[in-house]
């Protein structure tokens, strides 16, 4: 008889790993504290010498302090350290986009439309392409490297009318352990969804939405977002359906567009003759709850903004774009006066958005400096270094209501962290150098002089993902054979 070896594994090992330098985070919201252009300093903490660290079997951190204090405690002693001691880097928690479009990376930067036009000359065509697998591989591979090569480790993100455009993007997502959420768009309006794009049936969005957030909503770290594209583009059959699988999925999220351009809002009114507003559009269709985010509402009434403050919606700002699209200015003051804050039961939320292609950059940093230039303009008050690096990490978390995960540092929550790095070019190395120490300051120089090449690396659940302007190579593998698992 040949004897049968067990092999006998010895009590699992945490895995830990460390992350040291000068850590910042938003510790609560400055919009309750002022909103005159004034700095709440208080809102965020600095820890100069600080780390994290983290289980790399389970992604969260286990340990968040002085680094003098952690690393002396017997646990931690022979724990592997990646060091960015030095005042050229910045650790925050990774950057949260609220509102992007996966299948835009093949128009961002397309001249001369407004929203409407630009939808039917460039977006429609590029979204008719995601139908096939191999080709949506490709790009969630370009998208998803774009989003961590500016720090961003979250998004909310529209796919396009295709299941496999939710499907590769999301297995993608997987591989990299990456908290997404993402949804399938729902278009069947004849009129204004181009035959190439618009849904067979009402029914059928509703279905493969249907089996879409079965799949994936709850799977790891994904979510599953309903997506109709927007009022225009959708019949009341199938505004309906989205309200009813909302219903019937009440801890997915609904995702759409709302209030963005002028001729938008007129032609919603003459669709929808019976609703006395646009955000009425939504709300008689059960789409606005505490886990919907509509993008832009540069143009809402008060009425409008009550219902939002009822539902307890999000908004998300996506300056970049809506400078780009010519849309308008969102006011961020008077969202403010809007905001849910712990003396009023009611009220929005409101995170930072790239909204790639209508957006012109991938860089939540470079966002915080248009949103800031968007307050000048509009509001002619600015919007402080501390107020902007809020929407782009606790604030986003909050809007996405998952502040509990993501979006700041603290034990228990999920290790994504962005390394910035304030030297990466000669004039940013010069002008912070020279600069005043002072926190808000740093910030405010980061978003000012910010661009491609500002992250010196991306953590994803603990791991180290990018690094020295590259990729770890084994999580972007090409998506067949299926890479084996343990
Ligand atoms: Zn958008």
């Amino acid at each position: 008889r040949t004897a049968i070896i067990t092999p006998s594994f010895p009590a699992a090992m945490a895995v830990l790993k460390a992350v040291r330098g000068r850590l910042l985070h938003a510790v609560s919201n400055p919009f309750h504290v002022r909103n005159d252009g004034g700095i709440p300093k208080e809102c965020v903490e600095e820890l100069e010498d600080g780390v994290l660290i983290v289980d790399q079997d389970t992604g969260k951190t286990v340990a968040f302090g002085e680094a003098s204090e952690v690393l002396a405690r017997e646990e931690y002693k022979d724990v592997s350290v990646d060091e960015y001691c030095s005042t050229q880097y910045l650790i925050i928690p990774g950057l949260i986009d609220c509102h992007v479009h996966f299948p835009q990376v093949d128009v961002i930067g397309a001249y001369g439309e407004q929203l409407l036009q630009w939808l039917q000359k460039y977006t429609f065509p590029a979204e008719a392409k995601y139908g096939d697998k191999p080709f949506v591989h490709a790009r969630a591979q370009i998208f998803l490297q774009e989003l961590l090569r500016h720090g961003t480790t979250t998004a909310l993100t529209f796919c396009s009318r295709h299941k496999e455009s939710v499907d590769g993007l999301m297995e993608e997502a997987e591989k990299l352990g990456m908290r997404l959420i993402a949804g399938r768009v729902m278009m069947d309006r004849e009129e204004f969804a181009p035959d190439i794009l618009r849904d067979g049936s009402a029914e059928e969005s509703y279905e493969e939405s249907k089996e879409l957030l079965n799949r994936w909503h709850g799977k790891g770290r994904l979510a599953y977002a309903i997506t109709p594209r927007f009022a225009i583009t959708s019949t009341e059959k199938q505004l309906e359906l989205a309200g009813k699988l909302a219903e019937e999925y009440p801890t997915a999220y609904v995702h759409t567009h709302l209030s963005e351009n002028k001729t938008e809002i007129e032609l919603v009114g003459k669709l929808f003759p019976d609703c006395p507003s646009y955000t009425d559009v939504y709300e008689k269709y059960n789409l606005l709850r505490r886990r919907s985010i509509v993008a832009h509402c540069i143009h809402l009434s008060e009425h409008e903004y009550s219902i939002l403050e009822k539902r307890g919606s999000s908004i998300a700002f996506c300056p970049t774009s809506n400078t780009f699209l010519g849309s308008g200015l969102f006011s961020v003051k008077k969202c403010a006066e809007k905001m849910q804050n712990g003396n009023k039961e009611d009220g929005v939320y409101l995170g930072l958005a790239t909204d790639v292609g209508g957006g012109t950059h991938f860089s939540l940093i470079h966002t915080m400096l248009e949103a800031y230039k968007v307050a000048q303009l509009g509001d002619g008050t600015p919007l402080s270094p501390i107020h902007a690096f809020y929407l782009a990490t606790k604030g986003a978390a909050e809007s996405l209501d998952i502040a509990d995960c993501v979006g700041s540092f603290g034990v228990g929550m999920e290790g994504d962290f962005a390394v910035v790095d304030l030297h990466s070019n000669s004039l940013k190395k010069h002008r912070t150098s020279i600069a005043d120490a002072d926190i808000a300051q740093q910030i405010f120089l980061m978003m000012t002089l910010s661009g491609t090449g500002d992250i010196a690396a991306t953590y994803v659940g603990g791991k180290r993902v990018f690094f020295n302007h590259q990729f770890d190579e084994s999580l972007f593998s090409p998506p067949s054979p299926p890479p084996s698992r343990e």
